[in-house]
């Protein structure tokens, strides 16, 4: 799944209930939604060639998706935001970790089960398009009430 849904989908999830004056549960909510997510049915591509094309475009989405979200929140939930979209995207750092420094943060036995978890089909873009629409349409209309 894009990094720039799971960081969407952090923002939903703080901003929408109760997590949204607590940052570290809002960081542990996250981080359990992008492994949930990815057991759903979504897009990836295992050719190096494509998945490095669009992780450099999602990983600068993603970004953008997190500063948008941080500046967006009503400052009592800012920082609770903040933390649930940083949880969302946490166990994707094994990507960028792995591309520029050679390694994982995270333990072997964390990437395998993180891996196991894909349920990935190329043909899946327009379905990540139309999650990625969602997510930002509703993490805007919840993060401006
Ligand atoms: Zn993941």
């Amino acid at each position: 799944m894009l990094v720039t849904n799971h960081v969407l989908s952090g923002a939903v999830l703080a901003a929408a209930g109760p997590l949204g004056r607590r940052p570290a549960a809002a960081f542990v909510a996250g981080a359990v939604s992008h492994l949930l997510l990815d057991a759903a049915p979504h897009w990836g591509d295992e050719r190096e060639h494509v998945f490095l094309r669009v992780a450099v475009v999602d990983g600068l989405a993603g970004l953008a998706a997190l500063a948008a979200g941080t500046a967006l929140a009503p400052r009592p939930r800012r920082l609770a935001v903040l933390a649930g979209m940083a949880g969302a995207a946490a166990p994707d750092l094994d990507k960028p970790s792995q591309l520029f420094f050679g390694a994982s943060p995270y333990p072997a036995r964390f990437d395998a089960f993180h891996k196991r978890l894909q349920r990935e089909s190329p043909r899946r873009w327009p379905q990540e398009l139309l999650v990625a629409a969602g997510l930002a349409a509703l993490a805007v209309r919840l993060l401006r009430r």
